[in-house]
């Protein structure tokens, strides 16, 4: 399931979008960036945000902040771009560091500018079915089996992980496409015995090929959320694409996708802000 062609048509649509939206009424769609920090690993995920933006004709505003930046200093400067009319979507790069109460941080984001979909108020949107920004990963998980014409409803669907970005709002979409779901984490007991009995399986964990090949049963759609160093995801990829039906690859299979529902949503963001309903 090659997540970087489909990014390829979604990001086709962002960039035309982006253009109508500048022709018809001068907004570039705006992205601000927030990173605290310097984490390599995050700052190249900045980078890469920041680069297809400028690809796709967004703006973006940077902003760095130093390692040591309590929760209040970031939770004032979230305010402010959320107060920012000239700001449309608001991406804070995570983890945020031990000291930062994260809830707190990522909560600052006004909803309306939520483009990475991690506030509460967009969680409890997406759980109840309401409008509202959708955590990009799981979304673009989403748009991916779409794409591949794979349909959740009545299908036993396993996500592996429980993170608030992740794992849990990944159950939530799920759930509301009507598939029955699982959700396993690190207590789970014999994890093995869940994934075999999964017709689609998410891993997101951040375990390089914890999920290993025999346990895919015949006929499985797997999704690798995924991402190690060395471009390893946590399924044993060999071992699993003998079983499977479809799976994704790593790099190129969740990765772009994520990007590509970002940029799309902070678009959205500058229509609704441009013309209110
Ligand atoms: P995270 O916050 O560290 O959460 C990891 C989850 O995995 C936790 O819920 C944890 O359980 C669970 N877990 C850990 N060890 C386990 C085990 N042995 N068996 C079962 N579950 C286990 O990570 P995350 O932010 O969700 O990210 C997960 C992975 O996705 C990482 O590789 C990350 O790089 C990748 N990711 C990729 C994208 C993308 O765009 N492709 C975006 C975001 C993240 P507990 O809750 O019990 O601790």
């Amino acid at each position: 399931m090659r997540g970087d062609l489909l990014a390829r048509t979604t990001n086709a649509d962002t960039a035309r979008r982006a253009q109508e939206l500048f022709t018809a009424n001068g907004v570039r769609p705006t992205l601000a960036t927030v990173l605290v920090g310097d984490d390599p690993a995050s700052a190249t995920y900045v980078r890469m945000k920041e680069r297809r933006s400028a690809q796709l004709g967004l703006d973006t505003r940077h902003v760095e902040l130093a390692r040591e930046t309590t929760t209040a200093e970031l939770v004032d400067v979230l305010n402010a771009l959320s107060g920012d009319p000239e700001v449309h979507g608001i991406l804070l790069q995570h983890p945020v560091g031990q000291h930062i109460d994260e809830r707190a941080a990522f909560d600052a984001i006004t909803p309306t500018k939520d483009v990475d979909g991690v506030t509460s108020a967009s969680f409890s949107a997406m759980a109840f079915g309401e409008a509202g920004f959708e955590s990009c990963t799981p979304a673009g998980i989403l748009r991916l089996l779409d794409h591949y014409e794979v349909n959740p409803s009545g299908s036993h669907a396993v996500v592996v992980g429980r993170s608030p970005i992740l794992g849990k709002p990944m159950a939530a979409l799920l759930l509301q496409r009507d598939a029955t779901v699982t959700v396993c984490h690190s207590k789970t007991r014999d994890l093995a015995r869940h994934v075999a009995a999964a017709d689609i399986v998410i891993a997101a964990v951040g375990r390089p090929e914890l999920i290993r090949g025999e346990w895919i049963a015949h006929g499985a759609v797997v999704i690798d959320a995924g991402y190690n160093p060395g471009n390893v995801g946590d399924v044993d990829f060999v071992g699993a694409s003998r079983h499977a039906a479809m799976i994704t690859p790593v790099p190129g299979g969740v990765g772009p996708m994520t990007i590509a529902v970002l940029l799309a949503q902070t678009v959205d963001a500058a229509e609704r802000a441009t013309h209110p309903r």
